[in-house]
């Protein structure tokens, strides 16, 4: 419904598409922008096309970062021995946040979900296996893929396709709700579940 003339209902409208925003949260964003400064929607319309145009895939982790290369990957006191295997940049924050892991990282960009049409060719895939050549100093891959039904195939499927690299896979273990998702588990939870990881 119309109520507000077209120009608002429009921004209702894409606030509304946003995740986990309903119609009652995106009109009370709208009417925020609206009533607020005009600076203030100025720069949340910059911020939101800065990110998307400027935004790049980190080159040898896909993380998202502002240059060819990201602050994790350009640091050289990270551990390049080991590979965190992750679904998203947001699972990849959770386990910077609780400051245990001094490895680097390899963002997938999903997982494989037959049901959605996803699978290894739609992930980072071809790009991990690219970081695994005879140079590489990676000697143990870390599978932290969410434990729910896609993250359990795509740990197996990569775990298949690691395995005769002759390199040490782990799965992580303890701690992690079966179903749950990464981003929203706790960073105690989440360490603990990194510390337990057993080799498959
Ligand atoms: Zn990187």
């Amino acid at each position: 419904m119309n109520y507000y003339g077209s120009y608002v209902s429009r921004l209702i409208e894409e606030f509304s598409r946003l995740p986990g925003v309903g119609v009652k949260s995106a009109q009370r964003m709208a009417f925020y922008v609206l009533n607020g400064p005009a600076d203030r929607a100025e720069a949340l319309a910059a911020a939101i096309l800065e990110a998307k145009n400027t935004s790049k895939y980190c080159k040898h982790c896909y993380n998202i970062t502002d240059d060819d290369i990201c602050y994790i990957c350009a640091n050289s006191k990270r551990d390049a021995r080991t590979l965190m295997v992750v679904e998203s940049p947001q699972d990849m924050a959770a386990y910077e946040k609780t400051k245990e892991y001094g490895g680097l990282y390899h963002i997938l960009h999903g997982a494989i979900s037959p049901m959605d049409g996803i699978g290894p060719n739609e992930l980072k895939v071809k790009e991990l296996l690219a970081r695994l050549d005879a140079d590489s100093p990676i000697a143990e891959i870390i599978l932290a893929t969410n434990p729910n039904i896609e993250g359990e195939a795509t740990a197996m499927y990569l775990s298949k396709l690691l395995k005769p690299l002759g390199l040490k896979i782990t799965r992580i273990a303890h701690g992690v709700p079966v179903g749950g998702d990464l981003e929203y588990v706790d960073s105690i939870t989440l360490m603990r579940a990194l510390q337990g990881r057993l080799e498959i």
